[in-house]
């Protein structure tokens, strides 16, 4: 993945396709910076910014958060110059909008897209992983109750923290709202890709490794 690394890659799919897991293994395998919007987010709302504020009622709501402070989100996290070494977009973009001003922020910094790799998951599996969703609340590596369990109970295998973070929104009924969201404002960014070439389906139901094979395979790494 030499010749592309700086080229950023974005991981899509529904909540609980398996994108933030896949972002942490790429991070840790290629040095890439992951830029997970809804981490930022809900940083930004235990730190009790402005932006936190703004962003805190949608997301409990299981709605998307609005294009503009989005967008500026994103536009920091690409300053940093660690960004510079190729980064993984992580829930951005989440609407044609989104996607158009990414689009201008690249070519702005004289970059364009690598990859936009697709995760497909059954609404079935979405709502069983979301629901049995954990993660670290020292390291934030993620875990599954049933599919991705710590190696002793109640222990991090990566940190050996013992507090676990479970998201207000992972619940089924928000549940309903988010894959609504997605249905109807970040599927339409599918057929925006598709155009130019760029996009690349994966089969998500398939485990956490086998899913990293394919899409290393699609990176060009194996
Ligand atoms: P997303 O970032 O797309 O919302 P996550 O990566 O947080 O999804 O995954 C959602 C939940 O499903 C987590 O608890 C994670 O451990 C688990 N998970 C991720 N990938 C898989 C997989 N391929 N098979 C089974 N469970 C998975
Ligand atoms: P998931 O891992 O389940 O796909 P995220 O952690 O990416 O969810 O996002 C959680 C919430 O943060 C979303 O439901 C939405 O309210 C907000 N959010 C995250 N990224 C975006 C975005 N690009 N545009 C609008 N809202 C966003
Ligand atoms: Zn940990």
């Amino acid at each position: 993945m030499t010749a592309q690394a700086a080229n950023p890659i974005i991981l899509l799919g529904p909540p609980g396709a398996g994108k933030g897991t896949q972002a942490r293994l790429l991070e840790e395998k290629h040095g890439l910076i992951q830029l997970s919007t809804g981490d930022l987010l809900r940083a930004a709302v235990k730190e009790g910014s402005a932006l936190g504020r703004e962003a805190k009622t949608y997301m409990e709501a299981g709605k998307l958060a609005p294009d503009d402070l989005m967008i500026r989100m994103i536009a920091d996290g690409l300053q940093k110059p660690e960004a510079r070494r190729g980064f993984i977009l992580d829930g951005f973009p989440r609407t044609v909008a989104q996607a158009a001003a990414l689009d201008a922020m690249l070519e702005q910094k004289g970059l364009s897209l690598g990859h936009v790799i697709v995760m497909a998951v059954d609404e079935e599996a979405l709502i069983t992983r979301i629901t049995g969703r954990m993660t670290c609340a020292k390291c934030g590596e993620g875990y599954h109750d049933s599919f991705k369990p710590t190696a002793k109970p109640g222990v991090c295998d990566k940190c050996g923290g013992t507090s676990f973070i479970r998201r207000p929104d992972d619940n089924a009924e928000t549940m309903k709202t988010r894959l609504a969201a997605y249905h109807a404002q970040t599927a339409p960014i599918i057929p925006y890709y598709e155009k130019r070439g760029i996009l690349r389906r994966v089969d998500g139901m398939a485990g956490v490794d086998a899913v990293a094979l394919q899409i290393e395979k699609v990176l060009g790494a194996v």
